[in-house]
């Protein structure tokens, strides 16, 4: 019998939720393209409920226990002392979130004997070094799609949030102004600015699609190019680099994933390359651009702006720069955990380890790496060292 190790962030700091501000989150049966949601044989929770936390264990431990497994669900996850280490040795199955990853590191990796299945709950498996789980035969799967649009949808409003200078006049409504200079003296419309997106795949292309109808000129990067049909749709100007796109961009989306082409692509340099006054959106992943560079960029006025989720560590300890950066729009990472994202990555899980425990064959878009080398997904979008 197998033991599944599972890392899930905390319950909300006033407990686990009772009720919920709405009865039900609508149902999606198709991605953009056709793909099909999930599809476990049962479900043992209720779409809408908090599935992301420690209490809400995905909704897994029914069914794996009546399969006669072993589930261990901790958010304790850092250090040589914590649940996870010590847990790990004898671990079959590893399930982590971004939002809040157990770090598989080559070194944890060499101590987890039994490691069999890495799975993501979620999108993203640079928390997997993916190269150690190539070495050992490990499989690393992931949920693709299930939280595409709930991210593409964040970096919307997060460019609005930026460019209407939304955040700071919220907060003279809190603190009791009517500042209205105040607010307008940063703040523009959309409108008629160049947009664009260092990658097109899934969440790419979806917030080219979302920005379309706001009447800007939208432009991206990609290594494989969108249909000629779509470009001509989308009226979208490729780039053959970021160099190429930052130049031209007002504002600027990033949504590669994170592996050795992309880490610290937005360096001081790049930056540099940006119409002084851009707005930077990464939702992506920290680790793509430059910690301090952000940090300078939005001291001297060269960013206008910079929003995003994702941070390096996570979580982000409580004196990281960029919580106290000028004219930032940050959250912890919320984006792809939506209520409704926890629904279809939940029932995700749940359809791998289905597939796993049968002996069937877990879907080639899910695939991250398998069978020694990257597979599926992870052959079109990731690369290794
Ligand atoms: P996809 O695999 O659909 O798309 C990734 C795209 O990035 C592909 O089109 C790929 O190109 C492109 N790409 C890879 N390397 C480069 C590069 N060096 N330069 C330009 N383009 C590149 O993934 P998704 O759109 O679903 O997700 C993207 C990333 O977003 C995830 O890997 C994850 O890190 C992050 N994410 C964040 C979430 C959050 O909650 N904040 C949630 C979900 C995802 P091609 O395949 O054409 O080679």
């Amino acid at each position: 019998m197998a033991k599944i190790l599972c890392v899930l962030y905390d319950d909300p700091v006033t407990g686990y939720p009772t009720s919920y501000p709405r009865d039900e989150v609508p149902r999606v049966d198709h991605y953009p393209g056709g793909q099909t949601v999930p599809s476990p044989e049962k479900l043992d929770f209720v779409p809408g409920q908090l599935v992301g936390s420690v209490s809400g264990e995905l909704g897994l431990r029914a069914f794996l226990e009546s399969l006669g497994h072993t589930l261990v669900v901790t958010s304790d996850k850092e250090g040589p002392d914590s649940v996870f280490e010590r847990e790990l040795p004898d671990a079959e199955i590893v399930i982590s979130q971004p939002f809040w990853p157990a770090y598989l590191t080559a070194e944890r990796i060499a101590k987890a004997e039994n490691l069999r299945l890495a799975i993501t709950a979620g999108i993203g498996s640079d928390h997997v070094d993916l190269s150690s789980a190539i070495e050992r035969g490990i499989t690393v799967a992931e949920v693709t799609y299930s939280n595409s649009i709930s991210v593409a949808e964040h970096v919307v409003m997060m460019i609005l949030a930026l460019v209407r200078n939304y955040i700071p006049s919220h907060k003279w409504v809190l603190d009791g102004g009517w500042n209205i200079a105040d607010c307008s003296a940063r703040a523009y419309d959309l409108e008629a600015m160049d947009v664009g997106t260092v990658a097109a795949g899934r969440i790419g292309l979806a917030v080219l699609r979302r920005l379309k109808p706001f009447d800007v000129k939208l432009h991206y990067t990609d290594r494989h190019r969108l249909a000629p049909e779509i470009e001509k749709e989308l009226n979208a100007t490729w780039h053959p680099d970021a160099e190429s796109l930052v130049r031209a961009c007002d504002v600027v989306t990033i949504n590669a994933p994170l592996h050795p082409e992309t880490e610290n692509l937005f360096d001081d340099a790049l930056l540099a390359k940006m119409k002084r006054g851009a707005y930077l959106i990464n939702t992506a992943r920290g680790r793509i651009v430059n910690r301090d560079a952000v940090v300078r960029a939005l001291e001297s006025g060269q960013l206008a702006g910079y929003a995003g989720d994702v941070w390096y560590p996570q979580p982000a300890p409580a004196d990281h720069p960029w919580r106290g950066m000028p004219h930032h729009g940050m959250t912890p990472h919320t984006s792809g955990t939506t209520l409704s994202a926890q629904a279809r990555y939940a029932a995700g899980t749940r359809e791998i380890l289905e597939c796993y425990f049968q002996g069937r064959p877990i879907r080639p878009e899910y695939l991250i790496v398998d069978g020694g080398a990257l597979a599926g997904t992870g052959q079109h979008s990731y690369s290794t060292r």
